[in-house]
């Protein structure tokens, strides 16, 4: 971790919490946050954004969307835009998540279309990239993982206003990582095909997370190592006690 890049730590809860338990998780997360040194991001189902909003406000947990529509308004039933979100209460938005680009057809130019929109109105946007195990098999990771940066991250992205998140498709959810050399590998890649697209001073400040089964038991490995400046965390974040463990883990 660069001594410059504040660790970010995010929950991606995914489509899990009705009300009484996302407010009590929110809640319990906003109480443990406040003797930490990293920034923390939650990432509720759209549905609960409006009220953890207010669970959070005055907390030091910001409040991240997991998708948004690239058009500020219109004819688009069942989407939510960026300034939509911000009207919610959000700072943050994760778009291309692997499982939205595998359950909805998102490839790169649908993600930088929300990317840019997402910065137009003031979002600090999280850009998920990662190989699958067939491309990491064939020896195409860091390929792919270029490709996407270069084809998903707005070409006047800056470090305030965009972190990448590195997530290899088959780590998800699986209990498995990459080893942290291989993940440092990738990460220095991703910190170059930045500096290719948005130039060296940009990459360098731009923090860069892990995602793909962190939890306590191998978040202090993961967080230590040169280029990953936190992490984003699925199931993990569904329980506060994990997820501030995690978080308690930054170097
Ligand atoms: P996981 O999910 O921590 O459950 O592996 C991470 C993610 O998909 O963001």
């Amino acid at each position: 971790m660069g001594a410059e890049r504040t660790p970010v730590i995010a929950g991606n809860w995914k489509m899990n919490g009705l009300k009484q338990d996302g407010l009590a998780l929110a809640g319990d997360v906003a109480a443990g946050a406040g003797t930490h040194a990293c920034e923390f991001v939650i990432c509720p189902p759209a549905t609960l954004l409006a009220v953890v909003a207010e669970v959070v406000a005055g907390s030091r947990v910001q409040l991240g969307a997991q998708n948004c529509h690239a058009e500020p308004d219109g004819a688009h039933t069942g989407d939510i835009s960026a300034g939509m979100l911000v009207d919610a209460g959000c700072s943050h938005v994760i778009l291309g998540h692997s499982e939205r680009r595998a359950d909805h057809g998102e490839d790169d130019a649908a993600v930088v279309a929300k990317a840019a929109a997402a910065l137009a109105a003031g979002l600090t946007a999280i850009v998920c990239v990662g190989e699958t195990e067939a491309q990491r098999d064939a020896g195409l990771a860091l390929d792919v993982v270029a490709a996407q940066v270069a084809g998903s991250v707005p070409g006047d992205a800056a470090a305030a206003n965009t972190i990448v998140a590195y997530e290899p498709v088959w780590a998800i959810g699986s209990g498995r990582t990459p080893t942290p050399s291989e993940i440092q590998a990738v990460h220095a890649h991703i910190r170059s095909a930045l500096a290719d697209r948005l130039g060296e001073e940009t990459a360098a400040a731009m923090r860069l997370l892990y995602g793909g089964s962190m939890k306590p038991g191998n978040a202090a490995e993961l967080l230590a190592i040169e280029d990953v400046d936190g992490g984003l965390i699925g199931g993990a974040s569904l329980k506060a006690e994990d997820f501030l463990a995690i978080a308690q883990s930054c170097p």
